[in-house]
């Protein structure tokens, strides 16, 4: 079997503000965020398939993140749901696409909650192998399914 790792870099613009952070990051403000997802399989032999020689479509890992992860976070604001979220609820004109989550919106909780969301959508036989999320040119996280 040929295990190949397989990756798709996308990057999308999102607003967040770090819940009782003890720095700047507590401000809402915005990043450009590069996000690259990997994931591993065995190429596929079947000399009638039409993806023959493919872990899976390139296209295919294009359409499952932007679709589920680039779509939604793009040009949208990321919240803990300890804000005072009525204000956001209030100015709906301007924070229309706000996203209201359980968690502190760090990259590092961001790349656990897409792992989450890809995981349960990745085609059988293909297995998320890591995510990386550049949330600066100098400052990225990385998650691996090897470490979990
Ligand atoms: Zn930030």
């Amino acid at each position: 079997m040929n295990k190949i790792r397989v990756t798709k870099n996308f990057e999308f613009e999102m607003a967040h503000a770090l819940h009782n952070y003890d720095g700047l990051c507590r401000n809402l403000h915005g990043h450009t965020y590069k996000l690259s997802v990997t994931v591993i399989g065995n190429t596929i032999l079947d000399e009638d398939s039409k993806k023959l020689g493919m872990v899976l479509d390139f296209g295919l890992l294009k359409t499952i993140v932007k679709q589920n992860i680039v779509d939604i976070y793009d040009h949208s604001v990321l919240l803990s749901d300890k804000e005072d979220t009525e204000y956001f609820e209030k100015e709906k004109m301007l924070f229309k696409r706000t996203h209201i989550v359980d968690f502190q919106p760090t990259a590092e909780n961001m790349v656990i909650h897409f792992a989450k969301t890809l995981k349960a959508l990745l085609p059988e036989n293909i297995k998320l192998f890591s995510i990386k999320l550049h949330e600066t040119t100098n400052s990225y996280v990385e998650w691996y399914e090897e470490d979990q």
